[in-house]
Order: structure tokens, then sequence, then C-alpha cells
């Protein structure tokens, strides 16, 4: 039997897989390579222009740049990703630590508007395990952010658990909240095929600013006066406020490392993830590095967290 608890061990993709679509906002053709990393690089982008490598910017909180309609992350040059936040929250959703995301346009491909098509990227070549341990930053007390009627707050909690609530005034969305504890099949299950979702009402607007260009049924759940209007309807019940919990997997991968915490949001999105982000980190009290035990006799070490062992496996990459 192994003396390591699964998923102690930082991990990366297996080898490269490029996934090509079209940008939400851009309406453009854009394609991503995503390649292994050595333990420790975390998840970085590197935007390249007819083959010259143009930027290198980190899926950090610090480099967030934009948060109106989509996470957008950049440079001090003005070199941006948009739309960073589905592929994010697949490789945090299947515990991938460190990749190399080559990527030749300012916006990830939207895809069908979920994370169902990185899933399935990453699913094909699979995750393989480095030898450095995992990393967490684990939450040590209460961080709340309140914005009006929206608000999220991060609590210490031993794994990563998710609680999400959203309040329309539709009666296609209404109120919905979902809970779950983070793992690679709760992801896949619950989360990764929830579609991203758009008014009829907005879609001029959007597009006299320039927005949403690549916007259709093919890739958003598009809600009229008191319909969904794609004609497949919805994939799950409740798969707006799964959008949001996939949202937010996302967005929080922004701190760089799988969080050990509990998140609540109200009513929130882009904007208030990653406002609840920056004030954790703000409060050096609030939060450490804390790293996975790699035997099962380290309870027996002074000092040991029980807690991570049971982290660990929730972050087990799942080998399915
Ligand atoms: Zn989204």
């Amino acid at each position: 039997m192994s003396k390591r608890f699964i998923g102690a061990r930082q991990t990366t993709v297996a080898r490269e897989i490029e996934v090509s679509g079209t940008g939400v906002h851009s309406g453009a053709p854009v394609s991503v390579v995503i390649h292994p990393a050595p333990a420790d690089t975390g998840i970085c982008f590197i935007v390249s222009k007819r083959g010259r490598i143009i930027s290198q910017i980190e899926a950090d909180v610090r480099a967030v740049r934009n948060l109106t309609l989509c996470t957008v992350i950049g440079d001090d040059r003005g070199v941006t990703v948009g739309t960073v936040e589905h592929l994010l929250s697949a490789l945090r959703g299947l515990c991938v630590d460190n990749c190399f995301i080559e990527i030749d346009n300012k916006e990830v491909p939207i895809m069908d508007g979920s994370a169902a098509a990185f899933v399935d990227a990453i699913d094909e070549v699979g995750v393989r395990e480095l030898a450095t341990p995992r990393k967490f930053i684990k939450v040590l007390k209460p961080i709340r952010v309140q914005e009006g009627d929206c608000w999220g707050e991060l609590t210490p909690h031993s794994s990563f658990h998710l609680d999400v609530e959203i309040n329309f005034d539709s009666p296609v969305i209404g109120r919905q909240r979902m809970a779950l504890d983070l793992s690679p099949g709760a992801f896949r299950q619950e989360l990764c095929r929830a579609r991203t979702f758009g008014f009829m009402r907005d879609v001029e607007m959007l597009w006299k600013s320039g927005l949403a260009l690549g916007a259709s049924l093919e890739n958003t759940v598009a809600i009229g006066e008191d319909r969904v209007m794609n004609p497949e309807g919805l994939r799950y019940p409740q798969e707006f406020v799964r959008h949001k919990m996939l949202d937010a997997v996302g967005d929080l991968a922004l701190a760089g490392a799988p969080l050990l915490a509990s998140y609540r949001s109200v009513r929130g999105g882009h904007r208030l993830n990653a406002t609840v982000l920056k004030s954790l980190f703000a409060d050096a009290d609030a939060w450490t590095v804390v790293h996975a035990p790699m035997v099962r006799e380290a309870p027996h070490v002074a000092g040991y967290d029980a807690s991570l062992g049971m982290a660990a496996v929730q972050f087990a990459a799942n080998r399915n």
C-alpha cells in the first residue's frame, strides 16, 4: 500500500494539448496550447503574435486588469488575455497545478460557453504527478466583502467548499443556491457543463459597445422575457447558479494555489470574487501557505495539520 496521501503532490498536464475556437467578445479565431510545466510554475499564460512570444502573464489576482464582463489579466505594457475564467476553472477543477498556456490572441476561446471542452482536452492527455508536495493557501480567519446587496466571504475550512447564491429579477432564473465540496468528480458531474448566460434585452447594447460579438446560442444560454431561447433548453436543473460556481472556481484559481477555505457568495460575480481574494492577500494574518503531507506517518510529527490529509484527498487528480 502506498504511504503517500493521494493528491499530495503537484501536477501538470501529461503532454501538450491544443484547443481552438472563437473569442466571445472579439468574435476572432484563437487557439490555445496547454503545455506541461515544472512544479511551482503555477498557471502562466504565454501570449504569442505571429509565432513570437510577446508576453508572459501569471494567472494571479495581481495581474487582473478588467472584470466588467469577464476576467481579463495583463502585464504592465498593456498586453492582456480575456475570458480566462472557464479555462482556469477546468484546470483548478481537475487539480492541474502547473502549466503554460500559449495563446495567439487576446481572448481564450468561448467554446460552448462552459468548461466542458477544456475538461475533455485535459482528459485526452491526462494529468501527471510531479515530485514536489502540493501547495495550498490556507485561510486562517473570515474575510468578508460587501458591495451593496452582493457579498462574498472566505472562512477557514479543511478542504474547498463552495456555496453560491444568485437572485435575478427574471422568472427564468429567480433565486438559486447550490453548495458542494470541490473535487474533480464533483466538478465534472455538477459544474463543468454549465454554460454562460445572458439576457436578450442586453444583447443589442453589448453589440453596440463592440462586446459579445461572438455570442450565439451555440455558446450562451439566452434568456428571453419568460423563457430560455435555446431550442435544446437547459443542461442541468439550476444551470445558472452552477455556471456562477464554475466562474468562482476559475476566479479563485487566481489565488495561485488551491484554497483551503469555504467560499460563500451572494449575488456575486467576477468583480466580487477578485475583490475577496485581494482582501484576503491584503491581510497577512488571514492566510498562510501550507504543503500537503507526503507520508501517512505524518500525524505523529509535531505540528502536523490532520485536516491537510483530507484536503489532499479532496484535491487528488482524478485519473479516470
Ligand atoms: Zn462564466
